[in-house]
């Protein structure tokens, strides 16, 4: 139903897909990116036409009325993830926050011998900017491994905080296997230690209320893009306890108060983290894709995403040669699989090649989605440390967004029994 409101599900001449119009496209990769409503596109596109000019440095009309826009939005990002409008820094994606993170606070904070927590369910950027500062300053990597199922448990994270953790880092939901992790609870472990707790909550938002009380968290980071609002703006929150743990990342306009030829003076605020022209259309119309979720309201999105994904494990279970990698349990809608069991013997022409005694590579039966309309993503999702302590390669992923509908389900299975005739 609310696919009317995006406009590229009815643009004409859309050929991404075999020459169809997009109004045929099914699009199952919103882990990747999520699509733009009209109304995001069009505060960017007034923007642009009426108001465009930089922030926090022009004195006339159009300056002050940027300001005002930019100001407001991290009042909007703020009341979003209930957090203080001091405590949101604009970055351009997830993976910059945590970097941010890792080099301003990291780099500071911590000295050698001094232990970083992370889960092995990471996306690599939430992974890799804990690796290279434990490379750099000699800091033991300690890695929190789920069960045999991918599935994180408290208790084994317990067993890993000694009196040398500085931080733990830890995604609120998988990219790959999209259940949500307790991290609630994860301050209880903590007890009254000096430890920040790091969440990456890229794929979170779209899909669940996401608050920095609840959770409890010292930093948090995500994408806006995978969220409906456009890319290039990343949000940080940083609780405003940790700032004075922080030293400047990025050095540049915008963020000294002085500045000599020897010297420089940085602002005391979280504003120090924004060095040079931001990204304020993006702001601006992040901001709207905030409003937008906000209208449609997060149980009316549980509801309709959680009745699509009962649906689809549901019908998972009449495709034996399907493994669905994914726990149903707390699932907000982002499904790995993979194909295995299919006769590759039998495969007919060049398709045999495509079979593998272990089943189909999920990058060819990617191939052969897209060519039948179908949009999901293959590979190892950038979550390769997840994939190896499972054992696989690569894996195959299905994801949802809030306009996905029942005909999107049905033309996926559509494909997958297509797929299955052609190995038969
Ligand atoms: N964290 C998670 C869990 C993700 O799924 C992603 C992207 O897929 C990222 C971080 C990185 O997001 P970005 O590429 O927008 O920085």
């Amino acid at each position: 139903m609310l696919k009317k409101d995006f406009p590229i599900f009815s643009a004409k001449g859309g050929s991404a897909f075999g020459g169809k119009n997009n109004k045929d496209l099914v699009y199952l990769d919103n882990a990747a990116t999520a699509q733009k409503p009209r109304a995001v596109i069009d505060v960017i596109n007034n923007f642009y036409t009426h108001d465009n000019a930089n922030v926090h440095r022009g004195f006339y009309g159009l300056g002050e009325k940027a300001d005002a826009y930019y100001e407001e939005a991290r009042v909007t990002f703020a009341n979003f993830i209930n957090a203080k409008q001091d405590e949101i820094v604009f970055t351009k994606n997830a993976t910059e926050g945590l970097n941010l993170i890792a080099h301003a606070w990291g780099r500071t904070q911590c000295k050698e011998g001094d232990e970083i927590i992370v889960s092995l369910i990471e996306h690599h950027s939430n992974f890799l900017p804990w690796q290279f500062l434990a490379r750099e300053k000699k800091l033991k990597l300690r890695f929190w491994k789920p069960d045999q199922f991918g599935v994180l448990h408290i208790k084994d994270l317990e067993k890993l905080i000694t009196s040398r953790t500085k931080a733990i880092c830890v995604t609120y939901v998988s990219n790959v296997l999209g259940y949500i992790v307790s991290v609630e609870k994860i301050k209880e472990s903590i007890g009254k230690k000096n430890i920040a707790l790091i969440v990456d909550v890229a794929q979170a938002v779209p899909h669940v209320p996401v608050d920095v009380q609840y959770l409890r968290c010292d930093f948090l980071s995500f994408s806006v893009h995978k969220m409906y609002g456009p890319t290039g703006l990343g949000i940080l929150y940083i609780k405003e306890n940790r700032l004075h743990e922080m030293k400047p990342f990025l050095v540049g306009g915008g963020m000294a108060t002085e500045v000599s030829l020897t010297h420089a003076k940085y602002l005391q605020s979280s504003h120090v983290f924004e060095a040079g022209t931001p990204p304020i259309a993006e702001v601006v119309g992040g901001a709207e894709a905030v409003r937008y979720i906000t209208r449609i309201g997060f149980s009316a999105i549980q509801k309709h995403e959680h009745a699509l994904v009962e649906d689809i494990f549901h019908r998972f279970e009449a495709y034996p040669f399907v493994r669905v990698l994914s726990p149903k349990e707390g699932n907000v809608g982002v499904v790995a699989f993979d194909i295995q069991g299919v006769h590759p013997v039998r495969g007919r022409g060049a398709l045999r090649a495509l079979a593998t005694s272990n089943g189909v590579h999920p990058h060819d039966a990617a191939s052969l989605f897209a060519e039948r309309g179908i949009a999901l993503r293959a590979g190892h999702h950038c979550a390769m440390p997840l994939h190896t302590f499972l054992k696989i390669p690569a894996s195959l992923r299905l994801s949802l967004g809030l306009y996905n509908d029942e005909r999107d389900i049905d033309a996926f299975f559509k494909a997958l029994d297509d797929i299955k005739k052609i190995f038969d």
